[in-house]
């Protein structure tokens, strides 16, 4: 047992207790005990304070301890309750998927749990029950890192529920890792959409004061209840509380690891600004509106692709591998214009003879392939590999799990991946899409 495990027990503290302490110098503090790190030596006790930061503080240097409140029992946080709907008000679902948004950490075991049940909800983010009538529901908790192409249709299928049940619009809290292609994903897969899916996420969790999850959580409320018929992604638009920006679902990507504005449109400018007062400012007219059309899913998938960055010194045994493992499909991550090391091709001309459909993107994620301006890029076409245009690589790997879904046919996957089903392919790229 850890001397600080030792101290607690000894004391009678738990995990999640209020307590003050007093250390050999005089100094009081007051705040939450959180659990022990699993990696730490075990000789400091962290609080909590009410400012959100956290004090690691060494055992031996406590003279005084004393329990301001015990811990919630735990039922408690799982007690749920239907709000009464208000006529005059819009129906938004909102269905938690996991990540930072929708956790909240259990200071009794260190365990990260959902805070999506409609009290926590309420409690957390008051706003939104004024903008409409919310019901959240929680669909599966799990990092995004583990999302999967199984799951996209799980949560599409959820979406089209709700909306063809009546409600207004949905709202998906995802973790922002990989929430770029579950937005793909549902804007592929959600056919004839006529109401707004929103994706939103938390950078900072909702336990931090700099925490951007109630204002992302405002702001994709106002979303799902606007004019509006597709699949967009809301989050912050800049550091600040003034504004969230909605970016279409084909062409958002995570920017940043850790600013609160880390998502971006790629080759495209926003769908939207939300401003912080509600006012909802649509920056571009080609969006769709609403409808009252009834949504379906087409949700075939073949799970057998790839998604392989280049690098220099690559070796080609890599795209073998995948061929002799039996993908379907590679989505290349080439260098500038769309382009592999040259050694690279023999394998890649083998991989497409064998029916493996290989899909050129940049990993320079700003600006269009171009893979006639090099010999590299024109021996590449020549050898049959479908240019994707200013896809955004991620984006083009979700199309390729869907197209090889529907046809595994070379000539037909060529032709879908060319079509453009959800805007990610922008007729030409603008100029000032860059970097903004
Ligand atoms: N990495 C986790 C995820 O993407 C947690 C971080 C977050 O929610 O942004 O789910």
């Amino acid at each position: 047992m850890k001397k600080v495990e030792r101290f607690l027990k000894e004391k009678g503290i738990n995990v999640g207790d209020s307590i003050k302490i007093t250390t050999k110098e005089g100094i009081e503090y007051k705040g939450l005990v959180m659990p022990p790190y699993e990696l730490s030596e075990g000789e400091t006790l962290t609080l909590k304070l009410d400012n959100g930061y956290n004090i690691g503080i060494l055992v031996d240097n406590i003279i005084d301890v004393a329990v301001v409140k015990r811990a919630k029992p735990k039922e408690s946080r799982e007690f749920k309750k239907a709000l009464p709907k208000k006529p005059n008000l819009p129906n938004v679902t909102i269905l938690g998927t996991g990540g930072t948004i929708a956790s909240k950490i259990d200071y009794e075991t260190g365990a990260v749990y959902p805070a999506f049940t409609a009290e926590e909800l309420a409690l957390a983010v008051p706003e939104i029950f004024e903008i409409a009538n919310i019901t959240p529901k929680m669909i599966m908790n799990i990092f995004s890192e583990d999302m999967k192409p199984e799951y996209w249709v799980k949560i599409a299928h959820e979406v089209a529920k709700a909306l063809n049940e009546g409600e207004d619009g949905v709202i998906i809290g995802h973790g922002t890792d990989t929430m770029g292609y579950t937005a793909a994903a549902l804007s592929f897969m959600l056919r004839d959409l006529g109401k707004p899916v929103i994706l939103v996420g938390a950078q900072r969790s909702s336990d931090r004061p700099s925490s951007d999850a109630a204002m992302n959580l405002i702001c994709s409320v106002r979303m799902a209840t606007a004019d509006f018929g597709e699949v967009a992604v809301v989050m912050h638009g800049e550091t600040g509380d003034t504004y969230c920006l909605a970016h279409r679902g084909t062409k958002v990507r995570k920017m940043h690891t850790s600013r609160r504005d880390a998502f971006r449109s790629i080759n495209d400018i926003p769908i939207a600004k939300i401003w912080s007062d509600g006012r909802i400012e649509f920056l571009r007219d080609d969006y769709r509106r609403r409808t009252n059309s009834e949504v379906w899913v087409d949700d075939k998938v073949e799970e057998k692709v790839a998604l392989v960055k280049t690098f220099p010194g690559m070796h080609s045994e890599i795209i073998d591998f995948f061929v002799d493992k039996g993908y379907k499909g590679i989505v290349i991550e080439g260098t500038g214009l769309g382009h592999t090391p040259t050694h690279l091709i023999p394998s890649i001309e083998r991989a497409v003879q064998e029916g493996v459909a290989v899909c050129m993107t940049s990993q320079c994620i700003y600006g269009r392939i171009n893979m006639n301006v090099y010999s590299t890029g024109r021996k590449l076409l020549k050898a049959g590999v479908i240019p994707c245009e200013d896809m955004l690589p991620e984006t083009a790997y979700v199309k390729l799990v869907w197209v090889l879904g529907h046809t595994q046919n070379l000539e037909e996957v060529r032709k879908m991946m060319l079509t453009n089903y959800a805007g990610e392919i922008t007729p030409y790229t603008r100029f000032d899409t860059y970097l903004r």
